[in-house]
C-alpha cells in the first residue's frame, strides 16, 4: 500500500510518498511560495531530483505540480495516481475532539474549522491541503486526518485545567493541549520497540527540541503530561519563544510600551526565547557560536535553555515516580551533545549514566547511556511522516 502524506502550510507544501509494504519513502518533496509565485522540489529515493517554478496562486496547483513530479517528471516515482491508496494529513489542532486519528469526512473538516479559533495560522492551511487534495486525487481515495494534539488527550484534569476561574474552561475550553504529539508519540513506541519492552511497562520522557520544543512525560503507555500549553508557545524557551513566564510581566511591559495584544504576543511568539535573549540568533548553532567566542548574552540564552529543559525532566520524574527511559529528539535534541551531557550530568543522582562516547554521535538511533545505568537514555530520529503514514494505513485498511 502507498501512501501520499502532507503536511500543508499557509504557503508551503511538505509530502512523502510513502511505501507501507516495506515503509521505505518513494520520494519527497515540498512547494514553497504557494500564493505568490510557486516553486516544487521533488526528490526520488534514487537520488532523481526535479525542481520547476511553477504558478502556484493555490494550493491545487501546488498538488497538480505534485502530481506531476509524481508521475511525469524526470524524478517520476509511478505511472499514475491508482497506485496511491490513500492520503494522510498532518492536522495541528484537533481540541478535544479528537483524540485519536480520524478518517476525514465533512463532518470532520467542519469540527477542525472550529479548532481553528485556537491555532489560527495552522488549521486553515491544513484545511486547504485536505480540500486541494480532494479536488487534484478525487473523492474516492480515503484520506486520514492526525492530529499534533491528540496523543496529549489522555492527560488527566490535574494536569491540563489552568489555575484560572473554571467558566473560562467550560466557556472557551481554554486548558492545555500540547502538540508535536506525532512525534512524542512515534520516539517513545521506538524506545519501548528498542528497549524490547512493552510501552505500558515503562515511564518515558521524551524531549522534542528543535525550533519548536516540547517535552512529555508517558506513564503506562500515555501521555499524562507535556510541556506545551493552549497554544505551542507554553513551557521552556525555543528559537524566538518565551515558554513559561510570569503573566504579569506582559501586562506591565504592554502598558509601559503601550503594546497591543497583537503586539505582545508577536513578541512572545517571534522575538523571545534564545533569540530575544542572546540578541544573535534564533539557531542553536549560531548562539553556540558566539558563546564560545566570549559573547556573555548569547552564553546566558544557552545556559538558560539547558536549565529549562532540566527543570521540565525533573518535575516529569517527580510527576511519574520515576523514570525508566529518556529520548531526545529533533535538531536540537538529536545533535547538540553538550546539552546531552548537561542534562544527563545533572540527572546523575537518579543513576543516569552517559557513555559519552556514545552521546558524540550526530542524528543517529543510539543509547547515549552505559549498559549500568539506571535509566535508558536515547537519541531517536523523529519521523512524524512515517507516523502519519502507519496511522493512514491502520484506519484505511480497517473499513
Ligand atoms: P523544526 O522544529 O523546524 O523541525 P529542527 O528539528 O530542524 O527544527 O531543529 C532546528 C534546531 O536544531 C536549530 O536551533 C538548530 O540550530 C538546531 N541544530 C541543528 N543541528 C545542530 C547541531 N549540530 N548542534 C546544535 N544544534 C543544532
Amino acid at each position: 500500500m502507498k501512501v501520499f502524506v502532507v503536511n500543508a502550510g499557509s504557503s508551503s507544501l511538505k509530502y512523502q510518498l510513502i511505501d507501507m509494504d516495506n515503509e521505505q519513502v518513494l520520494a519527497k518533496g515540498l512547494c514553497e511560495r504557494i500564493g505568490v509565485t510557486g516553486a516544487i522540489t521533488h526528490k526520488a529515493a534514487d537520488g532523481r531530483v526535479y525542481k520547476a517554478d511553477t504558478d502556484m496562486p493555490t494550493h491545487s496547483e501546488a498538488f497538480e505540480a505534485v502530481v506531476y513530479a509524481m508521475t511525469k517528471s524526470e524524478a517520476k516515482v509511478i505511472d499514475s495516481l491508482d497506485e496511491v491508496s490513500a492520503i494522510g494529513h498532518r492536522v495541528v489542532h484537533g481540541a478535544e475532539e479528537f483524540n485519536k486519528s480520524a478518517l476525514i469526512t465533512d463532518a470532520m473538516i467542519a469540527k477542525v474549522k472550529e479548532c481553528s479559533v485556537m491555532a489560527p495560522l495552522h488549521n486553515p492551511a491544513n484545511i486547504l491541503g485536505i480540500e486541494a487534495c480532494t479536488k487534484t486525487f478525487g473523492d474516492k481515495i480515503p484520506q486520514v486526518g492526525v492530529f499534533d494534539t491528540s496523543f496529549h488527550q489522555t492527560m488527566p484534569a490535574s494536569a491540563y485545567i489552568y489555575a484560572l476561574p473554571y467558566e473560562y474552561y467550560e466557556k472557551y475550553r481554554v486548558r492545555k493541549y500540547g502538540f508535536h504529539g506525532t512525534s512524542h508519540s512515534f520516539v517513545s513506541d521506538r524506545a519501548a520497540a528498542l528497549e524490547g519492552k512493552d510501552k505500558k511497562d515503562l515511564k518515558i520522557i521524551t524531549c522534542h527540541l528543535g525550533n519548536g520544543c516540547s517535552i512529555s512525560a508517558i506513564k503506562d503507555g500515555v501521555c499524562v503530561d507535556t510541556s506545551m500549553g493552549f497554544t505551542p508557545l507554553d513551557g521552556f524557551m525555543m528559537g524566538t519563544r518565551c515558554g513559561t513566564l510570569d503573566p504579569s510581566t506582559l501586562t506591565y511591559i504592554a502598558e509601559k510600551e503601550g503594546l497591543t495584544f497583537a503586539d505582545v504576543d508577536s513578541i512572545c511568539n517571534k522575538k523571545s526565547g534564545v533569540l530575544g535573549v542572546s540578541g544573535v540568533s534564533n539557531d542553536n548553532r549560531d548562539v553556540a557560536a558566539a558563546a564560545a567566542e566570549g559573547n556573555e548574552r548569547a552564553k546566558l540564552a544557552i545556559d538558560m535553555q539547558r536549565y529549562q529543559i532540566l527543570k521540565f525532566v525533573g518535575s516529569y520524574v517527580a510527576a511519574m515516580n520515576g523514570v525508566d527511559s529518556i529520548v531526545f529528539t529533533g535538531g536540537i535534541g538529536e545533535n547538540d551533545e553538550e546539552l546531552r551531557e548537561y542534562i544527563c550530568e545533572n540527572l546523575a543522582y537518579l543513576g543516569v549514566k552517559l557513555n559519552k562516547e556514545a552521546n558524540r554521535v550526530h542524528g543517529d538511533e543510539i543509547k547515549i547511556s552505559t549498559d549500568d545505568s539506571k535509566v535508558n537514555v536515547w537519541i531517536i530520529p523523529t519521523n512524524e511522516e512515517l507516523k502519519i503514514a502507519r496511522d493512514t494505513k491502520a484506519i484505511v485498511e480497517a473499513l
